[in-house]
């Protein structure tokens, strides 16, 4: 179990977690610890699947939310963790163990916080939305995160503020023909060819780039894969191009929609997928207060985060955590150690001392 000494430092309590091996779907025993570490507080802890909840009750006029993944992606040859000067290596160090362990710390350390504060470790972000842990809780016990007025979810941002995020949109489009003997083409409709345009609208496509409260958010729109064919000695009757729009956040996930169907019109398509963005929230006063501690202007978010799940239940929520995203997922993933304690540090003083 997690000791106290680990407990009361970031630094070892980030190498701690990533050395439970919890790859998404094998997360029992990190929650089991994480829940054993809740229970010698004063937070009022519920535990959904291997998801916990853990609430402070203290009668402050706001509250915030606090949340971090507790699974990674598979290891890759980069487990346990091993340390190398100021760098922490191993899976899960920036994604996002580093930002869920100061989560963890401050549930454990901070008794006095100015706002309650509702700390969420949870299961499954790294594989199908169906199994998340966060998106569970939120259809299923929406009111546990829908009295915050504002979340901040640790997922790595290397130490800046990440704001809103874009949505996401794919369609197919799907064009058809007639089959024929390719020695005999004209008694054919080659459905391929007819995809040739789609490919020329997408080419010509200038994709818009908006500031929304001072993030700038680039869009775009791609063929991300293009089927099509028979035989090597048949003319196509289908071809389908799948095209993903990721869109800035001021355009509702209909909008992106519509959108699409207009610069791809006359043409067969079908949305297969979408989730909408998220704008940047920086109005609440928690987050002004939050970004005010940190001193440096936020940037858009450009992928899609779980803070979306925030702003689809009103509640507005930033990225940032002390891992560099550009390490997510990759076999030599490592975190700065002086960015763990500076993220501790942070977050702590926005916690406790306010603006
Ligand atoms: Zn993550």
């Amino acid at each position: 179990m997690l000791s106290r000494d680990v407990l009361a430092d970031p630094v070892a309590l980030t190498r701690a977690l990533v050395d439970i091996e919890s790859v998404s779907g094998n997360e029992a025993d990190i929650a089991d610890q994480v829940q054993h570490a809740l229970s010698g507080t004063a937070l009022k802890v519920e535990r959904f699947g291997h998801t916990l909840v853990a609430r402070t009750e203290l009668g402050r006029p706001q509250r915030v939310v606090l949340a971090g993944h507790l699974d990674t992606v598979p290891l890759n040859a980069n487990w346990p963790s091993r340390t190398e000067g100021n760098l922490l290596h191993g899976c899960g160090t920036a994604d996002m163990k580093s930002g869920t362990a100061i989560a963890l710390h401050l549930a454990v350390t901070e008794a006095e916080p100015r706002h309650d504060v509702t700390y969420v470790f949870y299961e499954c972000e790294e594989v199908d939305s169906a199994r998340n842990g966060l998106k569970i809780l939120a259809d299923s016990r929406p009111g546990l995160l829908t009295d915050a007025s504002f979340a901040l979810l640790l997922e790595p941002t290397h130490g800046l503020v990440e704001a809103g995020c874009q949505g996401t949109l794919r369609v197919l489009a799907r064009t058809s023909g007639r089959r024929a003997h390719s020695a005999r083409s004209w008694l054919g409709d080659n459905a391929i060819h007819k995809a040739a345009p789609v490919l020329q609208r997408l080419l010509a496509y200038e994709p818009r780039t908006v500031t929304i409260d001072g993030c700038e958010f680039r869009e775009g729109l791609n063929a991300v894969r293009i089927s099509g064919g028979v035989a090597g000695n048949v003319i196509p009757d289908e071809c389908v191009v799948e095209v993903n729009f990721r869109f800035a956040p001021d355009r509702s996930e209909e909008q992106a929609t519509a959108h699409v169907r207009d610069v791809l019109a006359g043409f067969d398509l079908e949305v297969v997928d979408s989730a909408p963005g998220a704008l940047p929230g920086l109005d609440a006063p928690p987050a002004r207060e939050f970004l005010a501690a940190i001193g440096r202007p936020p940037r858009a978010k450009l992928g899609w985060t779980d803070v979306a799940r925030f702003a689809a239940l009103g509640v507005p929520a930033l990225n940032y955590g002390p891992g560099d995203p550009n390490l997510a997922h990759k076999q030599d993933e490592h975190v700065e150690i002086d960015k763990i304690v500076e993220g501790a540090d942070v977050v702590r003083r926005w916690l406790t001392k306010g603006p």
